[in-house]
């Protein structure tokens, strides 16, 4: 199969009478160097077991199928995926699977290829790497989340996608990726980054509950990530209402635990999971 530039892409979507769907996020990749570079970032090896999430018109399936032992590709449009199905019948290492990656049942893989769609960055993250165990993930979504997930020490691009991703995950390589690479060429700058799973993950998130409780509570007191922590986490309790602390409580408990009652963006990393530990129950 040759790889397709970007006459091609617009031909074979012509003929399938498909007009990219932004709100699938529906960019589809034209110039085979970024192909090359997604695939050398990855660094393939014989056993890798591969989870594509939309794999579009496949111009990365087709340049992985040779060199890996399994590609599952999860693609949501029905007419994409008769089109790949057809396109890799031949090849018995590639599965392509109708759904969306949000509601479908994941075989097991260790690594995930994806030119992420973009709205749904934050809920893929959540479900495929936020765990013990996590696969290794070459991604390409926006610039903007990117930058969030590098930390920088830069305190307006440190968020809850910052803290999550690099509880669990170890950002390795973030690189600017041109919008004109893509059919039809996105409006949002776009970076291709690589997440390796941490070698240590606190035994905390050994069950799914915990993990829950982490993310909420992230989520809960990352708006107030300018005040101090005992105000977050009182806010973030009064929407909680099975559990409630008083604020003497909360600065009792932070207090006994050495942890001093400073601003949410000033701790480290794994504070955070320590913190949330202190309130789980
Ligand atoms: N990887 C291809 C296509 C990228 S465009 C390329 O680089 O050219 C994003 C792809 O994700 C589209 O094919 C779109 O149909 C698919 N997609 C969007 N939402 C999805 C979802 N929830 N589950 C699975 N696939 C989805």
């Amino acid at each position: 199969m040759n790889p397709m530039n970007r006459r091609e892409v617009e031909l074979i979507l012509k003929n399938l009478n498909i007009k990219p769907n932004k709100k699938l996020g529906q960019n589809f990749l034209t110039d085979k160097n970024i192909t090359k570079k997604i695939i050398s970032v990855s660094e393939i090896s014989q056993n890798d077991i591969i989870l594509e999430i939309g794999p579009g018109l496949g111009i990365i399936t087709q340049e992985l199928v040779n060199l890996v032992k399994k590609i599952y590709a999860i693609e949501i449009d029905h007419r994409l995926y008769s089109y790949l199905n057809d396109k890799f019948s031949t090849y018995d290492n590639v599965e392509i699977i109708h759904g969306d990656i949000l509601k479908v049942e994941i075989p097991k893989h260790n690594k995930v290829i994806s030119n992420i769609p973009y709205t749904i960055t934050g809920s893929i993250l959540d479900k495929i790497f936020f765990r013990i165990n996590s696969p290794v993930g070459i991604l390409t979504i926006e610039k903007s989340i990117a930058d969030r997930i590098f930390l920088s020490g830069d305190y307006k691009n440190f968020s809850r996608i910052s803290i999550n991703v690099n509880t669990f995950m170890k950002p390795v390589l973030k690189s600017s990726i041109s919008r004109n690479s893509f059919y039809p060429i996105p409006k949002i700058a776009l970076s291709l980054i690589k997440l390796i799973p941490r070698d240590k993950i606190n035994p905390f998130f050994l069950e799914k509950e915990p993990i829950d409780f982490f993310l909420k509570f992230i989520s809960g007191i990352m708006p107030y990530k300018n005040r101090n922590i005992a105000n977050a986490i009182e806010l973030f309790f009064k929407t909680q209402k099975d559990i409630q602390y008083t604020k003497e409580d909360i600065l009792l408990i932070l207090q006994k635990n050495n942890y001093e009652n400073k601003k949410v963006f000033n701790f480290e990393i794994d504070d955070y999971t320590e913190i949330s530990k202190l309130f789980y129950s």
